[in-house]
């Protein structure tokens, strides 16, 4: 009997091809995620799930799906997975790492440069045909980027991604992590370790690069905006709630920092009412940190490799809990 597999999104090939070519698929084909009731009823009868961050798989779910065995996360980010309970129940775990990690660095540079030179305010400017004079000598000025000083809050892949980029802007490049890098690290990626406040305070840009979980939810609250340079700009391409919202729009209001750019947001997609929406001082994307073609094609593969691996018996490639045998063996997960 060939497997059963549901797909919660439309994800781009080569990932439900190749899935198709040896299980039976029932995808959700709308761009909208699906219900969390829709994935409850649709999931009794799977034996595996490719789903999206966007989609919340809580117990629930897991209890629905008696006959699970893989969850197929196509993101590196897993805070939306009960992964403990997933674990408990013998139920595999595949994600994506390392893939996105390039393509999510240059979208974090992007923004970087992009508040620091205020492209998409001057863009707005030009379009709004408010552009008089040829050139002007204080017209839309911006802030050095070059030589400046960049403060990385979780140095893992997409950390020191950014890094190394920074590297080819002259930047001084301070850090902060739960556990330093070797010296031998720092002295290779040319990278000086500060405690959370200290980079807070000695950083012209400030840019995000953790996991979310209860320990980072909020790390960046109004006491430590507070502690930032007035001219400091704020970059999060890590995930919304990382950033107390409320606390960001008082800062960027009361000019305790100069401006943001950000990729993510608490609640995702924000509203039309949504108070960043009116300040010029911030650059707003609709979570593109993997979107490039080349990204997102090879997420889509090791998100259909992790999914067929286990139902082949055989561990996952990108494996997030590889605790899991204990409970199930892989010679119990295998299918085809
Ligand atoms: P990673 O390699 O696991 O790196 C995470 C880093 O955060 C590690 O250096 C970790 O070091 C550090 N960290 C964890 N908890 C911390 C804390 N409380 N304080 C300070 N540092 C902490 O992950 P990655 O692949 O770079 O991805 C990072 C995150 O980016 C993902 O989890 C995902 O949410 C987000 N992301 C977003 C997009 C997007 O589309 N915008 C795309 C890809 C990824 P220690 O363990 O030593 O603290």
């Amino acid at each position: 009997m060939r497997p059963k597999v549901y797909i919660t999104r439309r994800i781009p090939e080569p990932g439900i091809s190749l899935i198709e070519e040896s299980c039976d698929v029932t995808l959700h084909p709308y761009d909208e995620p699906p219900a969390h009731e829709e994935i409850v009823n649709r999931i009794r009868d799977k034996d595996a799930l490719l789903c999206l961050l966007s989609d919340r798989i809580d117990k629930e779910i897991i209890d629905a799906g008696t006959n699970l065995k893989v969850i197929s996360t196509f993101s590196v980010g897993f805070e939306h997975i009960d992964v403990a309970e997933a674990t408990r129940r013998g139920i595999y775990i595949g994600y994506t790492p390392g893939i996105l990690t390039e393509a999510t660095a240059d979208l974090a540079f992007s923004l970087l440069l992009g508040v620091a030179r205020r492209i998409t305010e001057a863009d707005r400017f030009l379009r709004g045909n408010r552009w008089r004079t040829a050139f002007s000598p204080s017209l839309l000025l911006g802030t050095s980027v070059w030589g400046s000083t960049l403060g990385i809050i979780g140095l893992g892949r997409i950390g020191k991604a950014v890094a190394r980029r920074a590297k080819g802007f002259s930047m001084k490049v301070l850090y902060t992590k739960r556990t330093p890098l070797s010296r031998e690290e720092e002295l290779n990626l040319g990278v000086v370790y500060r405690p959370l406040e200290v980079l807070l305070e000695q950083s012209d840009f400030v840019s995000l690069h953790t996991p979310l979980n209860d320990e980072t939810r909020h790390l960046i609250n109004e006491a430590r905006l507070r502690l930032m340079k007035p001219d400091a700009i704020l970059i999060n391409t890590a995930r919304g709630p990382v950033v107390d919202e409320t606390a960001l729009v008082r800062a960027l209001k009361g000019k305790w920092i100069a401006g943001a750019g950000l990729d993510v947001f608490e609640k995702e997609p924000i509203g039309p009412a949504h108070p960043l929406l009116h300040l010029d001082s911030v650059v707003l994307l609709p979570h593109l940190g993997s979107a490039t073609m080349q990204a997102r094609s090879k997420m889509a593969e090791v998100a259909a490799s992790n999914l067929l691996a286990v139902l082949r018996g055989k561990a996952p490639p990108c494996w997030l809990n590889p605790e899991v045998e204990n409970v199930r063996p892989l010679s119990r997960t295998r299918m085809l």
